[in-house]
């Protein structure tokens, strides 16, 4: 009701410091915080931490967050303890064990961040039986389905944990948004129909670009000259990122350094720290890099090479602009790439080899769209946009026709 919602703000402001919530945000915690389970929806970046975070500062009882990597719960546990939240981490990297169990036994907790793996053990839920719960959040939902990008089979346990306390509200959250997949997690989890709420994906300040390969050092050297600032260019493996690192660096006298998991951990943290800090400097890395990481003006992201999925291109690209300013999108595609992933296929097991294939299938839709890519991105994401954007390359420069029939002629070949 009504007075939950002014406590809510109050809290927004007093806790977090925030004048107002973002989006739906306020939608989410309306919901959570009159016990109804929810799925919430929202583009990286829109704030779906602060979603469990505030209700966990006002309910009272300990909410219980699911979060799948311990490098992002320790980033969340700074920022939640700096707010002067009462949080801590039950992870096999933290020595702290029996504190926490002894604090969360008596009531001292707001939030409690686990892995996964933990809901399976029969410990745990005893422990969890022991004091009030407030909320169940289960951080990267999307983990739980097959048709997610990211399926891990520890996110079944959930369910049997969070059926042992049938009175505790469950809030899901994903930045994945396709139909099947939300359906999916709905199901798996055991939210209501009628508990999604889907945030615009919209990110109407990034230009979004998809050409053909020919040289990438030439290609992404042009885009850095025609784009000063912070930017990502993500390439497909380790040797590629070295590579292309070196050989940016030597063609623009610019700042490049490389990210990936092969690298020293010293190196890896050093080229991150100082790309954050950094105005110009570009970070030419694997997936790997990007995740968690909070830096709002990144002025481009390039692709060399096709990402994994319309969600995975979704979230990398989406690591541009987020303080809103003019960015851009870039991907440079090979028919090549198209087929290396198609051979990968054939080495899938038969029920993970069609979610793939559809959502390999979906990306080349995208890349070879002779219309506008936003659209063709927000409608895979459920939502119903303007035929054409006016910021992306096919609405800004339309393909003639004949361009369009080489395009098909490489997919169809590849
Ligand atoms: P997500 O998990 O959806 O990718 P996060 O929860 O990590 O996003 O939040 C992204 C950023 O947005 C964080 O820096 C957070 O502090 C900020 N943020 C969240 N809610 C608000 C708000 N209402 N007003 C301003 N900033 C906010
Ligand atoms: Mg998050």
């Amino acid at each position: 009701d009504g007075d939950n919602l002014d406590r809510a703000r109050e809290a927004l402001r007093s806790t977090f410091g925030f004048d107002g919530f973002r989006g739906r945000q306020e939608d989410v915690v309306e919901r959570v915080l009159n016990g109804q389970s929810t799925l919430a929806v929202m583009p990286t970046g829109a704030g779906k931490s602060l979603t469990y975070q505030l209700p966990a500062v006002m309910m009272p009882g300990t909410c219980i967050v699911i979060s799948p990597l311990i490098a992002l719960m320790h980033d969340q546990l700074r920022s939640a303890r700096a707010n002067g939240v009462r949080a801590a981490t039950l992870t096999s990297a933290d020595a702290d064990w029996r504190e926490t169990q002894d604090a969360f036994r008596a009531g001292e907790l707001d939030l409690l961040y686990v892995a996964p793996e933990r809901a399976s053990q029969p410990g745990f839920r005893d422990m969890l039986g022991a004091a009030p719960l407030a909320l169940f959040a289960v951080d990267e939902a999307h983990c739980v389905s097959e048709w997610g990008h990211d399926f891990r089979p520890d996110y079944r346990q959930l369910r049997p944990l969070m059926d042992a306390f049938p009175d505790v509200p469950r809030l899901a959250l994903t930045a994945t948004a396709d139909r099947q997949t939300r359906a999916d997690v709905m199901t798996q989890l055991g939210v209501p129909e009628d508990g999604l709420v889907l945030a615009g994906f919209d990110r109407p300040n990034i230009r979004y670009a998809i050409t053909t390969r020919d040289n990438p050092v030439r290609q992404i050297s042009d885009l850095m000259a025609r784009q000063p600032g912070p930017g990502i260019v993500y390439a497909q493996t380790r040797r590629k990122v070295e590579e292309l690192a070196e050989k940016l660096a030597a063609a623009t006298g610019r700042a490049v350094r490389p990210y990936h998991a092969g690298l020293p951990a010293e190196t890896r943290a050093a080229n991150q720290a100082t790309f954050v800090e950094s105005e110009d400097m570009v970070i030419v890395a694997t997936i790997a890099f990007g995740m968690g990481i909070d830096k709002p003006d990144v002025r481009f992201v390039a692709h060399v090479g096709v990402p994994k999925s319309i969600e995975g291109y979704y979230q990398e690209t989406g690591r541009a602009g987020r303080d809103g300013d003019p960015s851009l999108a870039t991907m440079f595609w090979g028919a090549a790439d198209f087929a290396t992933a198609r051979q990968r296929l054939i080495e899938l097991p038969e029920g993970r080899r069609s979610a793939e294939r559809a959502r390999l299938d979906a990306l080349a839709g995208l890349v070879e769209t002779p219309h506008c890519r936003r659209a063709v991105l927000l409608r895979h994401f459920g939502e119903d946009p303007d035929e054409t954007c006016g910021n992306c390359d096919n609405c800004l420069d339309p393909p003639k026709v004949t361009d369009t029939t080489e395009l098909a002629r490489k997919l169809l070949s590849a």
